[in-house]
């Protein structure tokens, strides 16, 4: 007979979330519509796709997040330095 080991109950998140769903916090902020998400209780990740919808955060979705925050922080740095321009050149003028 083998002995089941009551120390580290790895089942029960999975358990817990089979039973009651999973609860899901926001871990990145990706793009203002992009976000990925991890259950609080087994670590099940997910990500916003391109239609909207949630889907399980693969490899190549998180190699596309990646590709989506840097163009988003690049259009976001160059909409902060365009309005810092304006607001100079409105208080010239
Ligand atoms: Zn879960």
């Amino acid at each position: 007979m083998k002995k089941t080991p009551t120390s580290k109950p790895k089942l029960l998140p999975k358990m817990y979330c089979n039973i009651f769903g999973h609860e899901y916090q926001v871990t990145k902020k990706v793009t203002y519509h992009v976000k990925e998400y991890t259950c609080r209780h087994c670590k099940k990740e997910l990500t916003t796709n391109s239609n909207g919808t949630l889907t399980e955060l693969t490899p190549k979705f998180k190699e596309i997040n990646a590709i989506l925050e840097r163009i988003h922080t690049t259009r976001m740095e160059r909409l902060k330095r365009k309005s810092i321009t304006s607001s100079i050149y409105s208080q010239l003028v």
